[in-house]
């Protein structure tokens, strides 16, 4: 037999031992980046009305600026009625109660935006509570990691030395070529026919010509459509 494919094959076995060993670990580690980027998310979100707030603010300032303006310009035509010949009084008159209109409008405008601003206050409130909720829960899924990873380190390292012993034995090309499956296809680089014909790893057929080449199992054989080490499954099955 092929021994940098039996080598191949011890590869895989340990290395699959090894990814169940350590899939709790990276579950909680999607999950602890999945937070992660909420809280990025959240964190912009903040951002953006916050900077909606000041707008509505200024704008609020604005009103409040008229309805100073337009207070001083009513006194003085309170001063004006009081002084003016009567003649000029209905004219004035007409000036105050626009005025006074104007007044309105734009105190409903400050309240409409008093309220708004409050709104976002909440809305920011709510946003920071996520965040700190979220953190909260980073830290405690950290911290199970952190034990996990505890309890597997002595298995782990047992299997990392059998893998690093195995390594040693195989040619580099080989071993370059198989790690680099093993990064792109999700751990697993090496994989069987099945029954069907397919290719187990991306179910594409596998002529059936080359399934007879496999079955010799003297020669390294790539799937056409994953890159996957083709071996027979009696290898992958035998301890
Ligand atoms: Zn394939």
């Amino acid at each position: 037999m092929f021994e940098d494919l039996k080598w191949l094959v011890e590869l895989q076995k340990l290395d699959s031992q090894i990814y169940r060993l350590t899939s709790e670990e990276r579950n909680i580690e999607n999950m602890i980046q999945r937070m992660k980027h909420e809280i990025e998310e959240l964190a912009i979100n903040r951002v953006k009305i916050i900077r909606k707030q000041r707008e509505l603010q200024e704008d609020k300032e604005i009103y409040q600026t008229d309805i100073l303006d337009h207070r001083r310009i009513l006194d003085q035509k309170q001063i004006d009625l009081n002084n003016d010949k009567k003649t000029k009084k209905e004219h004035i008159k007409r000036e105050v109660k626009k005025l006074e209109k104007a007044v309105e409008v734009f105190e409903d405008r400050v309240v409409a935006l008093t309220n708004e601003t409050n709104a976002i206050s909440q809305e920011v409130d709510s946003n920071d509570k996520s965040i700190s909720k979220i953190k909260k829960k980073i830290r405690s899924e950290e911290k199970k990691k952190q034990v996990l990873s505890k309890l597997s380190e002595n298995e782990l390292q047992k299997l990392i030395k059998k893998k690093q012993k195995i390594e040693k034995t195989i040619r580099k090309p080989f071993l370059n070529h198989y790690d680099r499956i093993m990064k792109i296809r999700n751990g697993i680089a090496i994989t069987f026919v099945t029954d069907e014909g397919l290719c187990n790893g991306c179910k594409i057929h596998i002529p059936y010509q080359f399934q007879q080449k496999i079955k010799l199992k003297d020669d390294y054989n790539n799937c056409e459509g994953c890159g996957r080490i083709l071996v027979d499954i009696e290898m992958l099955e035998s301890k």
